[in-house]
């Protein structure tokens, strides 16, 4: 029922490729269309975590007292860019304001509805292709100060959640991961999140099933998206793509435009994020450091270090500094790594919200319109899980869960 509808994907970011996959396998004729090639933008460097323990919002009030310290200096793990200050600080306002109690209770429950079946939503979407793509050896989050009831407070914090989670002491961590230094005191082990080696070769993955499965791909922009008689058609600077039944935004830190144009407003940013992909090999699981603010994940290529965040839009030209400097934290992190040289420097703008949670929804005023973007640090994580929910609301049919936090109007 309801089945073969013609569908416009816009965005062939992970987020995009599992919506367009996704709806494919279920019998719809889905053209997929991205300016730039198959997740060249943010998704193809990203630090390869399934991160389903992260449930707790960005906006956590214990960031405050941080906060003007780390905004002073180039190189910490949170930066804006002076020139950027002044358009950022709306997005930082409404970000301040959901650190609010209530509001980080309730962003926290919707986070972990939407982790907790993330993986397994994967397992669902790739079929027999799962196992080569997902490494399921759980992740650490490691410490190099001594503060034990500090970090059994914040173990505490996630078994309340329903996160399971282990706390190693030194000679446990070594144990598991012989190559981390000893400086490292304490680690939380999470046993149910996994990894993937390489985050490309995945979205290769969905993207190779979706053509596979009969679905096309349309190397152009999506400048306008206009109606007639419940039809549209997406206009890009070559032609017109007409007789779409529905239409799927899944522009990553882009949204803005397309959003602006049909009339929504949303407080998106770019959360510039920046890796290192070193060629030495390490480590067998994606290691954090909480005292650092990085991240550490073995890729088929070597070991790719990953994280920071950085305010200065969409369009300023990258600081490669801010990956460089992650070298040193991981010579810091690892045994034997003194000779090991600089890697392939990347950014990526993840798109954020403030309030820690992504769009996925029916557009209020264009019931034939769906979004699906804002994904933050999460997008890896949770784009099959998101797709589940985009193709049920094509279906018109009930999630498994109450979606309503994930609704556009909350913006409006
Ligand atoms: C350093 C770093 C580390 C990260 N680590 C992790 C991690 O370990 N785990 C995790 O879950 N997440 C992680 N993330 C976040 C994750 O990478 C993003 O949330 C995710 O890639 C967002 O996917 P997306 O498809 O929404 O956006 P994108 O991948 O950016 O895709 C959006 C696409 O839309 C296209 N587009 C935009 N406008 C138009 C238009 N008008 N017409 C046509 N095409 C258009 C763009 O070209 C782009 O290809 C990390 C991010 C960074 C930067």
């Amino acid at each position: 029922m309801g089945k073969n509808k013609k569908i416009a994907v816009i965005g062939a970011g992970i987020v995009g490729l599992c919506n367009a996959l996704q709806l494919q396998q279920q019998g719809h004729q889905v053209t997929l269309f991205d300016k730039h090639g198959i997740a060249e933008q943010c998704s193809k460097g990203n630090a390869g975590h399934f991160a389903t323990e992260q449930v707790f919002p960005l906006a956590d009030k214990s960031l405050l007292p941080k906060l003007p310290k780390m905004l002073l200096d180039r190189l910490s793990p949170l930066r804006i860019d002076w020139r950027y200050f002044t358009k950022a600080m709306p997005w930082f306002i409404r970000f301040c304001y959901n650190m609010l109690n209530s509001k980080y209770l309730r962003h926290t429950q919707a986070l972990k509805t939407l982790n907790k079946d993330a993986i397994n939503a994967y397992a669902r979407l790739l079929g027999h292709d799962f196992a080569e793509h997902v490494i399921l050896r759980g992740s650490l989050l490691t410490f190099e100060h001594g503060n034990v009831d500090e970090i059994i407070a914040l173990q505490n914090k996630f078994l309340h959640e329903g996160i399971q989670v282990q706390l190693l002491n030194q000679e446990e961590v070594q144990a598991i991961e012989p190559q981390l230094s000893i400086r490292i005191k304490y680690a939380l082990l999470f046993t149910e999140v996994g990894h993937t080696a390489d985050p490309l070769q995945l979205s290769l993955c969905v993207y190779k099933k979706f053509v596979a499965s009969g679905g096309q791909f349309v190397q152009q922009q999506v400048t306008d998206i206009t109606s007639s008689n419940h039809m549209w058609t997406l206009s890009t600077p070559q032609t017109e793509h007409g007789q779409f039944e529905k239409v799927i935004i899944s522009t990553g830190a882009w949204s803005k435009h397309l959003c602006k144009q049909l009339g929504y407003k949303v407080p998106i940013e770019a959360e510039r994020g920046y890796h290192n992909m070193l060629s030495a090999h390490a480590l067998s699981r994606p290691v954090a450091s909480a005292d650092r603010q990085f991240i550490m994940t073995p890729m088929n290529h070597g070991l790719r270090l990953a994280g920071t965040v950085e305010f200065a839009g969409l369009d300023t030209p990258p600081m490669y500094e801010r990956a460089a400097c992650l070298l040193s934290h991981a010579k810091s992190m690892l045994k034997d790594f003194d000779g090991v040289e600089q890697g392939e420097h990347w950014m990526g703008p993840r798109p954020s919200l403030p309030d820690s949670l992504p769009i996925i929804c029916n557009a209020p005023e264009h019931p034939n319109i769906i979004f699906s973007f804002g994904h933050q640090h999460l997008g890896l994580t949770q784009a099959a899980i998101s797709s589940e929910l985009v193709a049920n609301l094509v279906a018109k049919q009930p999630s498994a869960f109450d979606i309503s936090p994930y609704s556009i109007t909350r913006f409006q």
